[in-house]
């Protein structure tokens, strides 16, 4: 008699496929029967699918097989609704169950199909109890703050810091906030021969965002949406870490993938369309080529300006205003002491913890509620504090330095351009005046009115 022997590989490992084998063929060959192996593996992507075990019911609807023989009654059903459909077809075809572990499963009495459910029932509560039993692990180990168990760049399996990945992510912290671009963090990590944690791959915008807006290099454990206080030692302070992620996560920076590597394109409007010029070339017989910024919306296309005068127009407009006396208003941040500041938080948060404890100290819930909502406000003015001051690093290394103009000319276009966009709106006006060079039409408008040269 051709005998089913039926092996599953099931998600959680309990056991292994040679051993179900090796049990049920000496089953089989015990019974004098003929084996036809179906085998399922479930740790695969098709998981709770399974292709043999459906083959297998095809072949006893077709009469190809006469028994079935599996390891344990929870490999051939998890779950009571599998069981009820294999009863019938076994019934009807005359099919018998035997088991390694449990034995014959008769399901041709009442009592065998009792005995059978009865199987099927212990099988999924233990699936399910597993199932509990693993998440509530999971979340024990995110409430204690503990890792995931794999490495996370910047730090060793066992969550401590390691030194030439965390001091990267340190620092593409602050480049964030002084305006380098995700690409350029991406680059600056290449070139220092770091990959990625998971992969071992070459970074690029897109996984350096991830790294850096993950909540981890805070030292907050993540988990459902809950947030934890970390194990481990975080690689920025949390105010720095959310002014950087009030950056990256500023839908205006979402305007593609592209790079820009030019200083004003993106940030100058055609006066005409009032839409942001890009870069070209313009050049006829009796004018060379040459590169300009133009407007290249469609129906427009009216504007152009020479791109070397207007970069050091703007560079101009830039070094002489952060040259002037004032120039350290810009950086309000000077007057604000950051360490007070976390000082402060540090104390509102544990005083929202012993809120958290106050109510079984017979205080009611409107006054636990009230007092929340006064320190929370608080911490909310403190962070928005401390989020401006970290904004206003864009200047960093412009402001009370001697030499502005060389200060300006070492910075990268990125970080050139974040200043250039924190101080001011270009729009080039159209001029009736011809070819020539004419400055007047460039019009910078300051972003803030005192920042207007005096
Ligand atoms: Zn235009």
């Amino acid at each position: 008699m051709k005998t089913a022997c039926y092996l599953r590989m099931s998600a959680d490992r309990e056991l292994g496929i040679d051993r179900q084998r090796e049990d049920c063929l000496a089953l089989i060959e015990a019974n004098g029967w003929t084996p036809v192996e179906y085998t399922d593996n479930e740790r695969s992507a098709t998981r709770g699918v399974r292709p043999a075990y459906q083959q297998m019911l095809t072949d006893i609807e077709a009469g190809a097989i006469g028994a079935i023989v599996a390891w344990h009654p929870d490999r051939l059903y998890r779950k009571l609704s599998d069981l009820l459909p294999l009863i019938d077809l076994c019934n009807a075809r005359g099919v018998t169950i035997t088991t390694h572990q449990a034995g014959l499963i008769d399901l041709g009495t009442d009592a065998g199909r009792l005995n059978a459910k009865i199987l099927g029932a212990v099988a999924e509560n233990e699936g399910e109890r597993r199932t509990a039993r693993q998440l509530r692990a999971l979340r024990q180990r995110a409430e204690a703050g503990k890792g995931w168990g794999t490495r996370a760049f910047g730090y060793t399996a066992d969550d401590a810091l390691m030194p030439p990945e965390a001091d990267a992510v340190r620092e593409a912290y602050t480049a964030v906030l002084q305006g380098a671009t995700l690409f350029r963090v991406a680059q600056t990590w290449n070139d220092a021969g770091l990959f990625t944690a998971k992969g071992g791959n070459r970074w690029v915008g897109s996984s350096v965002r991830r790294v850096l807006l993950n909540a981890r290099y805070k030292g907050i454990r993540e988990y459902h949406g809950h947030e934890y206080p970390a194990q481990w030692e975080p690689v920025v302070t949390n105010d720095v870490w959310q002014s950087a992620a009030a950056i990256l996560n500023d839908p205006s920076r979402r305007n593609g993938k592209r790079v820009r590597v030019h200083l004003m394109t993106g940030l100058m409007l055609c006066g005409e369309c009032q839409r942001p010029m890009g870069v070209g070339t313009c050049g006829d017989r009796s004018h060379p080529q040459r590169k300009v910024y133009m407007c290249k919306a469609v129906g427009c296309r009216k504007l152009a300006r020479d791109f070397a005068k207007v970069n050091a127009l703007i560079a101009d407009r830039v070094v002489e205003r952060l040259s002037r006396d004032d120039a350290a208003d810009l950086i309000a941040s000077e007057a604000v002491d950051m360490n007070l500041l976390r000082a402060d938080a540090a104390s509102i948060h544990s005083r929202l913890d012993e809120l958290a404890d106050a109510l079984e100290q017979g205080w009611t819930v409107a006054q636990v509620g009230r007092a929340t909502r006064t320190a929370q406000a608080k911490l909310d003015a403190i962070e928005a504090q401390m989020i401006d001051a970290n904004a206003a690093r864009i200047f960093d290394g412009l402001i009370g330095v001697l030499d502005v103009r060389a200060a300006w000319a070492a910075l990268n276009v990125d970080r050139q351009r974040a200043v250039v966009d924190a101080l001011m709106v270009v729009t080039v006006h159209p001029t009736k005046r011809g070819r020539g060079w004419h400055p007047e039409h460039i019009v910078v408008a300051w972003r803030k009115a005192e920042h207007a040269p005096l």
